[in-house]
């Protein structure tokens, strides 16, 4: 029977031994196996996943091995579980826990750092000193699941308390898994950026960190807010997530409109969640003196920047990993109070056990996809199309 020490379970949510659970063999390779169901630690709940949505890093990971770091190294043939972006359903608690309860819907942030480090004790818990030092001998308490330790391509994964965020009856499963995207963007824009209203943004990429960066930005009250991107359906989605404008680059110069559109000056921000080639050059072309560019993709190539342009121009560059200092809390206010709909971006639902086929929609952008999730339940063994 399922127990630990100090663990509290309730009836009401009967826990297995052990569960169905995704692991990556080979790049690119999935197997559907059994494990262990995990038991909570001190500060520690066992979530049961109800819903987890791919991202474009758990398709890097899973290709490539990186950012994922598993035992110091490649995340391949280590009984690893992939996935990081879901929500669910508290079932256990670790000994004294109180803070949570059993049978509370929460999502969760990816990360729980050491919180001993000097970045967690600034907040900055996604910049953990101690990343991945969490196995074996050597045990400083960092988790990142999905990253470092299993994540949640699987029926139930045990999360730090300060990982999890509660949500509202009203917010559905799907939406659930984009608050953490919507911290992603909102940590980029107010707690790393500094953002205040009124302030000009722009993002350039309709991904999913775009688009909610675009939602958020606009909730943040900047003005204005421009997404650059290629594709028309999905600059469209940015202007009903509240772009003041679209620019499709591939009609016109990005950097050149972005001034026009700004009334001849730069902007005060810049997302730059495209990973093209000159991106980087582009986005210090379109922020205006002394502004700045959060860098939030992951470009493929190494390529030049013209390191002149950003001194004489007082530009503050930054990359941002994840979230941090809790603004997936904020993000998901936002949401709850209806600020913006973040559903707007999901785009399919496929049952745990079609993960390969919610993969390959992920990847291949099959039907115009862009947030594909995958439930262990209350799914139809076939495609679900979003509303
Ligand atoms: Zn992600
Ligand atoms: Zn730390």
């Amino acid at each position: 029977m399922y127990s630990g020490p100090g663990v509290k379970t309730s009836p009401d949510y009967p826990i297995p031994d052990t569960m169905k659970a995704w692991v990556l063999g080979n790049p690119g390779e999935l197997k559907l196996t059994q494990k262990p169901v995990p038991v909570p630690k001190r500060a520690e709940v066992l979530v049961r996943i109800d819903a987890v949505a791919i991202c474009a890093t758990d398709l890097e990971i899973i290709d490539h091995g990186p950012p994922a770091s598993i035992l110091g190294g490649m995340p391949f043939n280590k009984n690893f579980t992939p996935g990081h972006e879901y929500m669910g359903t508290v079932v256990a608690l670790g000994p004294g826990v109180d803070e949570y309860r059993i049978g509370q819907r929460i999502t969760v942030e990816i990360h729980a750092g050491c919180g001993q480090c000097k970045r967690c004790r600034e907040g900055m818990y996604t910049a953990c000193h101690n990343y991945g030092l969490n196995y074996g001998d050597v045990d400083k308490g960092h988790r990142a699941n999905g990253f470092t330790t299993d994540g949640g391509f699987c029926e139930y994964q045990v999360n730090h308390i300060n990982t999890l965020v509660a949500i509202p009856d009203a917010m559905s499963d799907e939406e659930a898994t984009l608050v953490v995207t919507a911290g992603t963007a909102m940590y980029g824009l107010t707690e790393l950026g500094g953002l205040v209203a009124g302030e000009s943004v722009v993002v350039t990429g309709p991904g999913p960190i775009g688009l909610l960066g675009v939602a958020v930005a606009k909730a943040l009250g900047a003005s204005p807010v421009i997404l650059t991107g290629t594709r028309d359906n999905r600059l469209k989605i940015g202007r009903e997530l509240g772009a003041d404008h679209v620019i499709n680059v591939r009609n016109e110069g990005a950097v050149e409109a972005v001034r026009r559109l700004n009334g001849g000056k730069g902007v005060d921000y810049v997302i730059e969640c495209s990973g093209a080639p000159n991106a980087v050059n582009d986005a210090i072309r379109m922020v205006n003196r002394g502004g700045k560019v959060c860098l939030a993709a992951f470009p493929h190539q190494e390529t030049p920047v013209d390191v002149a342009h950003i001194v004489r121009n007082n530009i503050y560059l930054y990359g941002i990993r994840g979230e941090g200092k809790t603004a997936t809390h904020r993000a998901e206010a936002f949401m709850s109070q209806k600020r913006f709909d973040a559903t707007k971006i999901h785009t399919h639902t496929f049952p745990l056990d079609d993960l390969p086929t919610a993969i390959r929609y992920a990847k291949e952008r099959v039907d115009d996809a862009i947030k594909v999730v995958v439930k262990a339940k209350g799914v139809a063994a076939h495609r679900v199309a979003a509303e």
